[in-house]
């Protein structure tokens, strides 16, 4: 039996388009970090801008909290709807403009990063987001992380790389924020909304700005038989002053589970660090940076630097690294991926603790990262049934984290904070840091129904209090 809101919903979007059946949610219950799980009550797939506005609408007057949700690629459980109504924008995929003379696009939420690059590749531009889960993840859930990705070291974030968007708030009001022709007076709400991780609302149309595609692009495979060497040659090609378009590392046991998978790309198995080196720009500049960046890693103790010969062998080396995690996917069921920033000079001693904080707690670490701007990623593969070892991860997960704050560094590079990371939030911010957060985030939504529950921690936001009998209402 639905329930009345659920037949309201359907009213709007069709019946097929709503899912409430413990069975058919199980799917939305947990994101790309599969050890959080949180069951929805309901999830309501609309297909156009305005079916999306009126189940907002409709949710509005009804005072219920939602959670909207992309692809569900992400990698702190922000996507995931405790007994709430989830809002599932896969639905809204078409590139509704492209203005090649003006280099941007308007998208709809649902629009898969990659689909977008594809569409606009043959009037050679690009788009520079490219999060590893590019196959998969949506431009939508890209805005609500900011997410980065390999060529963000060059290239800057999501933040760098949107213009405009239409948002509806909770409320159901329509706004519209940024501007697509550039630069606004007034305060920077797009900025304020872009990484709002879901809380202020949803983004509807987003304008996005495409880039010419590069002239020449050159990709370096350069291994070490040392994580430190490795570590050491990422400072130095930063500091000579370089600006690789990517600057990825992969350590020993990533490259041996990479190897394993159907993804081999043909890293050495017998190293234990590997750089990824992706250079581009005018084919004059790009030769002399090829050369500078070998004798740099030659110099720092790589055994060999290899240069992809064409593209379809760039491709591979990038299918290796991109698809990483999903090989890790062969060591257990469960794979917990961290995401960290450390200043980067500190990459050294930063990956020997993890190494030592995985061998204190027995489990194997993979690090998989953008060392050029510091953004570790340390992955444990482990069996979320097995409670001792679940507890060891945990603890060694932990202590990673406290290295990194320890260091300088913060708890989120690129994957946001969800509900993984809220327990950090008061390592990193002061109180009064946290209480802006919430003013802010009042400001797009006063009664908190977005995404409840994520990114500042519950107590200090009171968000559960502020939806009064928002869960009892679902059962009427
Ligand atoms: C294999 C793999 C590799 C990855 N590599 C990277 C990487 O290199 N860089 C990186 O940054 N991330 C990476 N990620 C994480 C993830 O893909 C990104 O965070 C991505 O932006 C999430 O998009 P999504 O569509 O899957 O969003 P979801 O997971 O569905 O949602 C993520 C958050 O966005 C909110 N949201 C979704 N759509 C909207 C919308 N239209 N309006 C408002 N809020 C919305 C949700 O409420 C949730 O809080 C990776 C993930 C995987 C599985």
């Amino acid at each position: 039996m639905r329930s009345g809101i659920a037949e309201r919903l359907a009213e709007i979007v069709g019946e097929r388009h709503v899912l409430s059946r413990p069975s058919e949610l199980l799917v939305y219950n947990s994101d790309g970090l599969p050890g959080y799980r949180r069951q929805p009550r309901l999830a309501v797939f609309p297909g156009t801008r305005e079916e999306t506005i009126a189940v907002v609408r409709l949710l509005a007057d009804e005072g219920l909290p939602f959670v909207p949700r992309g692809a569900g690629t992400g990698l702190s459980g922000g996507a995931l709807a405790d007994d709430i109504v989830v809002i599932g924008l896969h639905r809204l995929k078409k590139i509704l403009s492209l203005d090649v003379e003006n280099r941007r696009a308007t998208v709809e939420p649902g629009v898969v990063n990659l689909r977008l690059n594809k569409h606009v590749a043959p009037h050679g531009l690009l788009y520079a987001p490219d999060p590893s889960s590019e196959a998969a993840c949506t431009i939508g859930g890209n805005v609500a992380e900011n997410a980065g990705g390999p060529h963000c070291l060059k290239y800057g974030v999501t933040l760098n790389h949107v213009l405009a968007m239409t948002v509806v708030l909770p409320s159901g009001e329509l706004v519209e924020l940024g501007s697509k022709v550039g630069e606004r007076d007034g305060y920077d709400l797009r900025g304020a909304f872009i990484g709002s991780e879901g809380c202020f609302g949803l983004a509807l149309d987003i304008t996005v700005k495409l880039m010419t595609k590069p002239q020449a692009v050159r990709t370096l495979l350069a291994d070490f038989t040392s994580v430190d060497q490795a570590a050491h040659v990422t400072s130095a090609i930063i500091a000579s002053g370089i600006v690789p378009a990517a600057l990825e590392f992969m350590d020993g046991p990533t490259i041996r589970v990479v190897e394993d998978s159907i993804y081999a790309a043909g890293y050495p198995r017998d190293a234990e660090a590997i750089l990824l080196i992706e250079l581009d720009g005018l084919e004059a500049g790009v030769s002399a940076d090829l050369e500078a960046v070998r004798r740099i890693c030659l110099d720092g103790g790589a055994r060999n630097v290899k240069v992809a010969r064409d593209d379809a062998e760039r491709m591979k080396l990038w299918q290796g690294r991109k698809k990483a995690f999903g090989a890790m996917g062969r060591l257990a069921p469960h794979l917990i991926v961290q995401d960290a920033v450390i200043p980067r000079t500190r990459l050294p001693d930063i990956l020997a603790t993890i190494r030592a904080i995985g061998e204190k707690y027995g489990v194997v670490v993979c690090n998989v990262f953008h060392a050029g701007d510091g953004n570790l990623h340390p992955n444990i593969a482990y069996s979320a049934d097995d409670p001792a070892e679940s507890e060891r991860v945990h603890k060694a997960m932990t202590e990673i984290m406290q290295a990194c704050i320890d260091a300088g560094g913060s708890i989120t590079g690129e994957h946001g904070v969800g509900l993984d990371k809220m327990g950090y939030m008061e390592s990193i911010f002061s109180e009064s840091s946290l209480n802006a957060m919430c003013e802010l985030r009042a400001v797009f939504d006063p009664e908190r129904r977005s995404n409840p529950g994520k990114v500042v921690p519950v107590h200090a936001c009171k968000e559960w209090h502020a939806v009064p009998g928002g869960r009892l209402r679902m059962d009427t």
